[in-house]
């Protein structure tokens, strides 16, 4: 697993050189957001150890296999940290995958697991976990939620926007890596939550797939220029 240090807060690790997940610093010990496709519980615990630093709280972004995946593994091995879930997500990670009747009634697409490990606090968008805020971004999946880093501005996205093969927003294609486009439910949810997103004014863009790109404004217009034009012209 590679390891880049993003920030001072923020570590990206990298598995099979597109798959991310996040650790985030806080004073009583590190964030994990995302766990990875299964197989990287070891590579994740191994890199907290490396920082020298517990992994105090467990999070995801959404219940996709690639995200969610090592999520029981890893959480076996910290009995002591907290296990804190968006609510939608945990309604996913049981195997319950029913629209909610306010939701765009289209077909659900990637692969979504199921895991066993209870939520010990569920989220809600504009809670706190720890430095970061919770922002609700449907449109990748029903579930997601991005995380603003309230002390310095970056954006842990999820699957909203990717960077593998070019900056592009959730449900727009790029050939070089196609995987997000092909996984994802509602491309018109996933353009307001891009607004969403950009309007937070992100200093740091940390996505699952693709390096992170610090000051993206230019990078996120473009791609949500580009997506508005491909949806007018369906
Ligand atoms: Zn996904």
């Amino acid at each position: 697993m590679k390891v880049t240090q993003v920030s001072e807060n923020l570590w990206q690790l990298t598995r099979l050189g597109a798959f991310n997940c996040y650790l985030v610093r806080e004073v009583d010990g590190l964030t994990l957001v995302d766990t990875g496709m299964s197989g990287s519980a070891n590579s994740i615990l191994a890199t907290a150890v490396s920082l020298n630093q517990p992994i105090t709280r467990i999070t995801l972004t959404h219940a996709h296999g690639d995200h969610a995946g090592s999520f029981d593994a890893v959480a076996a091995q910290l009995q002591d940290a907290d296990i804190v879930l968006n609510a939608r997500t945990v309604q996913f990670l049981v195997g319950d995958l029913t629209l909610l009747s306010t939701e765009p009634q289209d077909k659900l697409r990637g692969s979504f697991v199921t895991c066993t490990t209870p939520a010990t606090r569920q989220l809600q968008s504009g809670d706190c976990l720890g430095s970061l805020r919770v922002v609700a971004a449907p449109g990748h999946t029903p579930d997601q939620i991005a995380f603003f880093d309230e002390r310095d501005g970056s954006l842990i996205a999820g699957d909203a926007f990717q960077t593998a093969g070019g900056t592009a927003v959730a449900g727009q294609m790029r050939w070089l890596f196609p995987f997000p486009a092909m996984a994802t439910w509602h491309k018109e949810t996933a353009l307001q939550t891009a607004y969403t997103l950009r309007d937070l004014n992100p200093t740091r863009l940390a996505v699952g797939h693709g390096r992170v790109l610090k000051n993206p404004q230019t990078a996120i217009e473009k791609a949500i220029r580009e997506a508005e034009k491909s949806m007018k012209v369906r």
